[in-house]
């Protein structure tokens, strides 16, 4: 539905879709093996996200509510694979929250794809169903290192893919690439990009390969079993995908994304900036704004951005099993424990529901400088001030942004209003980051 506010609270909206064909050994998002496309119970599953909404915004935008002034800026099916996912399937999820969600503009509408299930009649079924961004996790364009990575699909087929998803109907597209690989050199990170971008994508994931304890990666690693690439090689391929990029007209915003002018990811954006995004579907992560209204029991708002007042921003998690996700009574679902039960019993106890935690105000402002610092625009600290109702320059952060100001690691923009790690430091933005935090 439309009808937001000029004042609105931007919200986005998640749908995590858990299939995938096969375990990437890298990987550590939720993802469920599953060889046979068809037998993903499609149908099922989009039910169980329909309900698993309805649920949470029978009590969460009721008439009166702040929820009104909420506007959804954007949808995201991650996963896993959600490309595997029927579109009919997709596409009535995806009515379902743009018939219950307030906009005023379309919303961004991305569905990440793997090129082993993404081709031109795909594509163009998604267009169809209202999908107005592709994001493909090409990854590399060499065999070797495909394989390497435990990739289904080689080169050709990543290339194939995104050529398809340019000449399809839907309008924006963007690629994922992992540099930093073992054998890499920073000219084939290079070449790469420029392959890529020469085909036609407005945006580009660029990010280093990185280790995670649980995975067959993370496994190897501990036993000194996987070869890695030097830090300094995988720092120079950073600086040569910046490179190619900017020469052909790409803007670095975030530390490992670039876009075109106008295609930034305003998904992850709303990440970044620290706005609200209910999340649905298995493992799914939400984060929302909500009020409790005493006296009535179930009577949980989404609520717009103000600070103060009863309401409290509570971040949740769907249970990680697929079973216990399809086979969840969501009527059965008390409303307290759907959004604000931090708020009465702080137990996550649900069935749906594996975590639940209010976030209090000095978490928020933790976080809003972990993410906010990875922008090139950085973070407006007034504003972080204004909605979490927490200083942010304590003694001990004042003191830490001093260090960094001196060492070159952070400058101040807008007279001292907003706050950012320069280009020239972004190497180091860990280690920046961790000592503001
Ligand atoms: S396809 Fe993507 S989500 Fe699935 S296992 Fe591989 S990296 Fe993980």
């Amino acid at each position: 539905m439309s009808g937001a506010t000029a004042q609105a609270t931007p919200l986005g909206v998640y749908v995590h879709f858990p299939w995938c064909l096969k375990k990437c050994p890298y990987c550590d998002f939720l993802s469920v093996a599953e060889p046979e496309a068809d037998r993903i119970p499609h149908e099922a599953y989009a039910d169980q996200v329909l309900r698993e909404l309805e649920r949470r915004l029978t009590v969460g935008l009721e008439p009166g509510a702040q929820g009104e002034a909420l506007e959804l800026r954007s949808v995201f099916f991650g996963g896993g694979t959600p490309s595997l996912w029927d579109s009919a399937a997709l596409g009535r999820v995806l009515r379902g929250i743009l018939e219950r969600l307030p906009w005023r503009e379309l919303p961004e509408i991305t569905v990440e794809c793997n090129p082993t299930s993404l081709d031109l009649e795909r594509a163009n079924r998604l267009a169809d169903v209202g999908v107005n961004r592709l994001s493909l996790g090409v990854q590399g364009l060499e065999d070797a290192r495909l394989e390497f990575l435990g990739r289904l699909h080689d080169g050709a087929l990543g290339l194939q893919a995104v050529a398809d998803a340019v000449a399809s109907r839907v309008p924006r597209v963007s690629a994922d690439l992992i540099f930093g690989v073992h054998r890499q050199s920073p000219e084939a990170a290079r070449a790469e990009v420029l392959r890529l971008a020469e085909l036609g994508i407005e945006h580009l994931s660029a990010y280093a390969l990185t280790i995670e304890p649980g995975t067959q990666f993370g496994a190897l690693a501990r036993k000194g079993r996987l070869p890695l690439l030097a830090e300094e090689s995988v720092a120079d391929s950073f600086l040569a995908v910046e490179q190619a990029l900017s020469e052909r007209g790409f803007a670095h915003y975030e530390i490992s994304n670039y876009a075109r002018p106008g295609a930034r990811s305003q998904h992850n954006l709303g990440y970044w900036r620290g706005a609200q995004y209910l999340g649905l579907g298995v493992g799914a992560w939400g984060t929302v704004r909500v009020s409790e209204h005493a006296g009535t029991r179930g009577t949980v708002s989404l609520a717009d951005g103000t600070p103060g007042g009863t309401a409290r921003l509570v971040r949740y998690r769907n249970t990680p099993s697929p079973e216990r996700y399809l086979r969840a009574d969501f009527s059965q679902l008390d409303p307290l424990m759907s959004l604000g039960g931090a708020c009465a019993s702080r137990q996550p106890s649900s069935e749906l529901m594996s975590e639940l935690e209010e976030l209090s105000p000095e978490t928020q402002v933790s976080e809003r400088l972990m993410l906010g610092l990875r922008l090139a625009e950085g973070v407006d600290l007034e504003q972080v001030e204004a909605e979490t109702g927490a200083s942010v320059l304590t003694a001990e952060r004042r003191r830490a942004v001093e260090r960094q100001l001196e060492r070159g690691g952070l400058e101040w923009l807008e007279g001292g209003r907003r706050l950012r790690i320069p280009r020239a430091a972004w190497l180091q933005a860990d280690a920046v980051i961790a000592d503001v935090m």
